[in-house]
């Protein structure tokens, strides 16, 4: 019996969510008293590496097809693997791919399904995992009560832990469906830093009056290795580009730091990002809602903090 974790790369190379997702997998499965195997599809680079963060094993499958998602045939080679493999517990990333995969794959292995957990499950008779509702303001427990299991781990609630040495990678054969879709092309958003698995993230809102007016938060960004995003109908304004929104409607991100800049915490903003670890606020309306979410609030004009804020900065890089 195992946990068998579905590490997801890109162009070969893993997600620091991949090596979330494997920690995950690997105390579940000390939980539960199985192994934890991890499955590779497509191009996975150096994938023994996963053995660092608690792989017993790790099974490739590097059809050249399964190198770009496509929900159908990722589920049919996933669910292979949990059939041969005897998984009871099938860890994905809650990422927009895992996210595509827990319903189907549940279907799939008659499983029941939990999206977005974000503690390990108890073993105690009931597997029960807790997992954020309501944009966050309230807490399910959930339990599985089928045979097999499929849960997907929300980032950043599990920090990547090195527990071991890189483990042997094996081929796995499976049955790789033909698949109905070709990605033609994928264009790639330029940026130093993904949002999703930034760190620290620069978001401004409104309150920046005009796209003309970001270089503030782009140097401030560049300045300390955070990654930009916006609110929503900055996005809608195209003041910024989508993918830079985030919230309910858009990317939910648990960075360790959060600046929110001109920006107000209306609920459906707060889904997305709430759950940042340490959340600064700079509004000059003290009545702002975000300041109620807020670790260290600053009550004060945005075009007169912000710059304060880089020359600060700079003069801390310089002395450093
Ligand atoms: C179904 C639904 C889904 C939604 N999903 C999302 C979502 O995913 N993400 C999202 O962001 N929104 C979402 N929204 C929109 C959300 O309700 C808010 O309207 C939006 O978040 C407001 O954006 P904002 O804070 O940038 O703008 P505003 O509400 O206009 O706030 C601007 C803030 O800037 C401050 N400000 C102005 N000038 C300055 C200055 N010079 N210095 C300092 N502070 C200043 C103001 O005091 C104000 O608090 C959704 C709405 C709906 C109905």
């Amino acid at each position: 019996m195992s946990v068998l974790v579905f590490a997801e790369s890109q162009s070969g190379q893993f997600k620091k969510a991949a090596f979330e997702a494997v920690t995950y997998g690997h105390k579940t499965a000390q939980v539960l008293g199985m192994d934890c195997i991890a499955l590779c599809l497509g191009d996975a680079g150096n994938a023994g590496e996963l053995g660092q963060y608690g792989a017993s094993k790790v099974l490739s499958v590097s059809d050249a097809s399964l190198n770009s998602f496509d929900s159908q045939a990722y589920t049919k080679v996933i669910a292979q693997a949990a059939e041969k493999t005897g998984a009871k517990v099938v860890v994905l990333m809650h990422s927009s791919t895992g996210k595509g995969l827990v319903g189907r794959l549940a279907a799939r292995l008659n499983a029941g399904s939990a999206p977005g957990v974000n503690q390990l499950p108890t073993n105690n008779g009931a597997f029960r995992v807790k997992k954020n509702v309501f944009s966050g303001k309230a807490i399910a427990e959930v339990e599985l009560k089928s045979d097999i299991k499929v849960i997907s781990v929300m980032g950043n609630s599990f920090q990547p832990e090195k527990v071991g040495s890189d483990a042997a990678v094996e081929g796995l054969a499976v049955d790789v469906p033909a698949s109905k879709i070709t990605v033609k092309s994928v264009n790639k958003v330029q940026g130093s830093v993904p949002l999703p698995e930034a760190e620290v993230v620069v978001s401004a809102g409104r309150g920046m009056k005009g796209p003309e007016n970001w270089g503030i938060i782009e140097e401030l960004a560049e300045l300390i290795g955070a990654a930009t995003a916006c609110s929503r109908p900055v996005a809608d304004t195209h003041w910024r580009p989508h993918h830079e929104h985030v919230g309910q409607t858009g990317v939910a991100i648990r960075p360790n730091l959060y600046f929110a800049i001109g920006i107000s915490g209306a609920i459906q903003h707060l889904a997305g990002v709430n759950s940042s670890k340490v959340i600064v606020v700079i509004n000059k309306d003290p009545e702002a809602p975000f300041f109620k979410a807020a670790d260290y609030g600053v009550c004060a004009d945005l075009f007169d903090v912000v710059p304060r804020l880089i020359e600060a900065f700079k003069k801390h890089k310089a002395n450093a």
